[in-house]
């Protein structure tokens, strides 16, 4: 998180709470957990400040040589101003006031947070937030995320944890949704009533697609699949991409095969995506000939497995960099980047 400190002292007045808030905040930015900053004067005092660990000392030393480097940096989304004469934490836009003693709290030593239905989705936002944060003309900054699996459908206790602890938290949801005007499943919805009273600590992302395997671009998922059913299976999602049917690419479910008797029979029906199908295959679609695709004449395609994002997360170097860098710079990927750099924004770890 962009941190940064508005306040003054006079070494004697600093309570005991304030003074660990102000050692919490030293070793956040020495670890490389959050991106700490202030005016020249105020570190210049904190890097002397004689109650402080040698670490934090240190680390407010080095932001203060780390000033000029910085100079202009604004945050991606939103950032907390700490200040000793407020009450209470508000937040007004994108600008959050914080008293200083709500650092005293432990959890301001831990890693923010990213939770998903799986590790291996977490992980991958955590790879190309990453990614993101480098393509900043800033050095020195990074994403410092703990990517974690909520579970399965679980995603949405965990936060609930989460809000109850007061930890500092990221979730990115599937939307679950079967056509884009259709409602947000269960797992989105039970996320989205934890944390729309979260005041910031808790962030979430609910996909503007189905599931992470509608968000990957197909040059990403050809490079994960061989064999000629696999290969098939990506010349379809080419062939979708080139003939502009983005709402059957966006909302349907491709790690299971896309059968489009249960498209039909399916409430609520997604009329938008039978007829990219329709289009797709050119005959018209009316009534499903079975219940289960046995017949043949229901199976449009393969599915691609339930580890997409795990296939794609170890394909992703071998992918060009400029690559990648196009893609996730355009379509849906920056405004749910941003909103993932603006949590996990740090400035790199101080070595000694
Ligand atoms: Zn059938």
């Amino acid at each position: 998180m962009f941190i940064q400190l508005e306040f003054d002292f006079d070494g004697a007045e600093l309570s005991e709470k304030e003074l660990l808030a102000i050692e919490h905040l030293g070793m956040a930015s020495f670890r490389g957990l959050h991106f700490v900053v202030g005016s020249r004067s105020l570190l210049e005092k904190l890097s002397v400040l004689p109650q402080l660990s040698n670490f934090s000392r240190v680390a407010f030393k080095r932001t203060l040589q780390r000033l000029p480097t910085f100079s202009g940096l604004r945050p991606a989304g939103f950032f907390i101003v700490v200040k000793r004469d407020c009450l209470e934490e508000t937040r007004n836009g994108d600008l959050v006031t914080a008293p200083l003693r709500v650092f005293s709290d432990e959890i301001w030593t831990e890693r923010v947070e990213l939770l998903c239905e799986d590790l291996s989705d977490a992980q991958l936002y955590c790879e190309l937030a990453q990614r993101y944060v480098q393509l900043s003309p800033y050095r020195g900054l990074q994403v410092s995320l703990r990517p974690l699996g909520g579970g399965g459908t679980n995603v949405g206790v965990e936060l609930e944890q989460r809000k109850s602890q007061g930890r500092v938290a990221i979730c990115v949801a599937d939307s679950d949704k079967w056509h884009p005007g259709d409602s947000l499943g269960d797992v989105a919805k039970k996320c989205l009533s934890v944390a729309s009273e979260a005041l910031y600590r808790l962030c979430l992302i609910i996909l503007p697609v189905r599931m992470i395997e509608n968000l990957l671009p197909t040059s990403w998922i050809a490079g994960t699949q061989t064999g000629r059913q696999s290969i098939e299976q990506v010349r379809f999602l080419e062939q979708m991409d080139e003939r502009g049917l983005i709402k059957l690419r966006r909302f349907a479910n491709f790690k299971d095969a896309v059968l489009i008797c249960k498209l039909i029979r399916a409430r609520p029906r997604s009329d938008e995506i039978l007829s990219d199908i329709q289009s797709f295959t050119g005959r018209a679609i009316e009534i499903a000939p079975c219940e289960d695709g046995l017949c043949g004449e229901c199976h449009f395609m393969g599915g691609l497995g339930g580890s997409l994002p795990d296939q794609v997360l170890q394909c992703l170097p071998n992918i060009g960099r400029c690559e990648v860098n196009a893609q996730i710079t355009d379509g849906f990927f920056p405004a749910i980047l941003m909103d993932i750099v603006g949590m996990g924004l740090a400035a790199a770890p101080i070595r000694v």
